[in-house]
């Protein structure tokens, strides 16, 4: 049995004030989920994360990371300088990042493969856009995504990772994925990891995101194939990321 696991990605959203009241809020209501739950922060905040929830059942990371370990990289945050702030999560190849930063799939499997090899738990983000769905391309997408890292790292890296996916078309536009939609694209990357490790694939953890909220996550987090979710608006929101964390 996976157990649930619902990752909040703040983006870049937060203030040190308040941070301060959104973590005290979610602090106060998490003791009574059994969910594994993590909180994905903007680099600057990541001090306060760790001086907050170390100790605390919530866990924490990063958004972002670069692919390599140190150097003349201006403006760059490698996997080290997370570990220096008791990161366990770092996100990688976000939609954000693929569109809006060029990141292929090439180089988000460089990044995972750099998160893995500091001890980092890389939550990989696989999605299609509007375009390809309406294209039936869906699988190939994922498909091609999910290949990259696979050619890196081999399917037994999976074991130390975290899958999410995220449809673009869902993420941040209050279009969620049915729940028979995600299953569906769950249950193929699952299929396409058990392919090369069975045992790998039944314990890999794959999140949904894409506009999850309260009203939608039991029903998703009830798919056979959907353990959790990677939750961006809703994160920032105690009551409602409380209530999605109890979901599962
Ligand atoms: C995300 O940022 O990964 C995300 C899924 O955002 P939202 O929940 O706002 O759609």
């Amino acid at each position: 049995m996976r157990r649930t696991f619902v990752a909040g990605n703040w983006k870049m959203h937060g203030t040190l004030a308040a941070n301060e009241a959104l973590l005290t809020a979610i602090l106060a209501g998490i003791a009574d989920t059994k969910t594994q739950v993590a909180l994905c922060v903007p680099y600057p905040y990541l001090s306060q994360a760790q001086s907050r929830l170390a100790g605390t059942a919530v866990a924490w990371g990063a958004q972002n990371l670069s692919q390599h370990a140190k150097g003349a990289y201006t403006g760059e945050v490698s996997a080290a300088m997370l570990n220096d702030f008791g990161c366990r999560y770092v996100i990688v190849g976000h939609s954000e990042r693929r569109a809006l930063y060029g990141e292929s799939d090439d180089l988000v499997a460089e990044k995972y493969a750099a998160a893995q090899a500091a001890g980092l738990t890389p939550i990989l983000c696989l999605g299609e856009t509007l375009n390809e769905r309406e294209a039936c391309l869906t699988e190939q997408v994922v498909g091609r995504q999910l290949a990259a890292v696979l050619a890196r790292c081999g399917a037994a890296s999976l074991a130390k990772a975290v899958i999410a996916y995220e449809p673009v078309w869902a993420i941040g536009s209050g279009l969620t994925a049915t729940p028979d939609q995600a299953q569906a694209v769950h249950a193929f990357i699952r299929g396409q990891v058990r392919a090369m490790d069975a045992a790998v694939a039944e314990g890999l953890i794959i999140q949904y995101g894409g506009s999850v909220k309260a009203a939608s996550a039991a029903e998703l987090f009830a798919q056979p194939d959907i353990d959790g979710g990677l939750v961006g608006g809703a994160s920032l929101d105690a009551d409602e990321f409380l209530a999605i964390c109890k979901a599962g």
